[in-house]
């Protein structure tokens, strides 16, 4: 049946390949990248920021000369950005939303109506919007090459640095490291959860650009994993949820439109090893890592792992992959759906999976390529094939996360207690 699909197939312009099945995966799951503002510590937090507002407003600093609201503006700038030399293709999933169902627990409406958003029975309707490191979120959070940069021009109006960064649940007074500031348009924007020791000098009062940065993605306070939690509040306190949708008829207030489901790879990457992404910063009291292996020079007879990493994938969307010698020929083609892992859900705001080739004896010398097609998309990572294995050193990083939970839903197979 598979040889009569591949030669029906091969008379096509767009040729599909069968499936490999990968060596290993993850998906992101509901509890993952997941916040809550402890409750007291968020009222003291926002009556500091209230009154901060006030004592500027009364000294006339603000740069509305009364401090009163203005007219929304709808160009928000994205709130992250990559430090220079980052070289991947993205670094983030988006995983809530606003929910905009006032009632709790159990009933979540995001912007379009949908579900990707949740409440708690303690009263609390997700009011932000969050965006996670993705894939190795901790490690690009120890790394700090993912920074939090303000979306609109502003006055900082409160800030706190210095608690705990590696929290993974929910204990009900974790405060987190947290930005407000009173944009020039008159609403609040809260940029929640940042690393430790890792916000701006800028002090309270102080005037920010669009692009101006406040502090790194971190995971302090009540959060699951390292991501910003990004809040707009008008002046009497309401929440805005800067997304337009069915069941949101505030206007869309970003620069660029963020769809709804934004299908696209992250990152491609080559490892000598299959690399190790862990759920929690912190395993036994000890700092934990992830741990990628990875590696960008073989040697012909080495083992190498392919490595693909998504935001927003759904079944039945269909990746090409394509391992290339330097002369463009192809050592290995194969394609991948999500599909084929049998997961409880068919879509997942962030998936990555992996793939294990041996380079034969004979393995050409040069620069090689992984490459992948995505929606319409082409991805292509390069490595190289040399003589000599240049690579060894690029093995040093330490195995502190070995050890780790891991969530690796193998082809047919369900995921480890407490996975996805
Ligand atoms: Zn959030």
């Amino acid at each position: 049946m598979r040889w009569m699909l591949i030669a029906l197939c091969a008379g096509m312009s767009l040729a599909a390949f069968a499936q490999t099945a990968p060596a290993g995966g993850y998906v992101v799951g509901d509890a993952e990248f997941a916040d809550a503002p402890s409750p007291q510590w968020r009222e003291r937090t926002d009556r500091r920021a209230a009154r901060n507002l006030a004592n500027l407003q009364r000294a006339g600093a603000l740069p509305s000369a009364l401090g009163l609201a203005q007219t929304p503006v709808n160009d928000l700038q994205w709130p992250l950005r990559p430090v220079p030399g980052f070289d991947q293709f993205d670094y983030h999933g988006t995983k809530y939303f606003v929910d905009h169902d006032p009632r709790y627990p159990g009933f979540i409406q995001d912007y379009t109506c949908g579900t990707r958003t949740y409440d708690l029975a303690n009263g609390y309707n997700h009011a932000g919007t969050d965006y996670y490191l993705w894939p190795f979120a901790w490690l690009m959070m120890d790394e700090g090459v993912v920074q939090v940069v303000a979306a609109a021009p502003g006055t900082i109006i409160e800030k706190d640095d210095g608690n705990f960064d590696r929290q993974c649940t929910f204990d009900g007074v974790s405060a987190a490291n947290i930005v407000y500031i009173r944009q020039d348009d008159g609403l609040t924007a809260i940029y929640m959860h940042l690393r430790k020791g890792s916000l701006t000098t800028l002090p309270v009062g102080a005037h920010v650009a669009a692009g101006d940065y406040l502090g790194l993605v971190g995971s302090s306070g009540q959060s699951t994993g390292p991501h910003l939690h990004f809040e707009l509040r008008d002046a009497n306190g309401a929440v805005v949820d800067p997304r337009h949708g069915q069941c949101n008829a505030a206007p869309d207030r970003w620069a660029v439109f963020q769809p709804y489901e934004d299908p696209h790879i992250d990152t491609l990457s080559t490892h000598s090893a299959e690399p190790d992404q862990i759920v929690c910063g912190v395993v036994n009291g000890a700092n934990v890592d992830d741990v990628p292996n990875y590696k960008s020079i073989f040697a012909p007879g080495d083992t190498l792992w392919v490595f693909a990493s998504w935001r927003d994938q759904r079944n039945g969307e269909v990746t090409n992959f394509a391992i290339l010698r330097p002369d463009g020929s192809a050592f290995a083609q194969w394609d991948f759906d999500l599909a084929s892992q049998n997961l409880s859900s068919p879509f997942y705001s962030g998936t990555a999976f992996d793939w294990k080739y041996v380079l034969p004896a004979g393995a050409p010398v040069g620069t090689w390529q992984f490459k992948a097609v995505f929606e319409g998309q082409t991805y292509v990572r390069t490595f190289a094939v040399s003589a000599i294995d240049a690579g060894a050193a690029q093995h040093a990083r330490t195995q502190v996360g070995a050890n780790a939970t891991r969530c690796r839903p193998l082809s047919g197979q369900k995921p480890p207690p407490g996975c996805p």
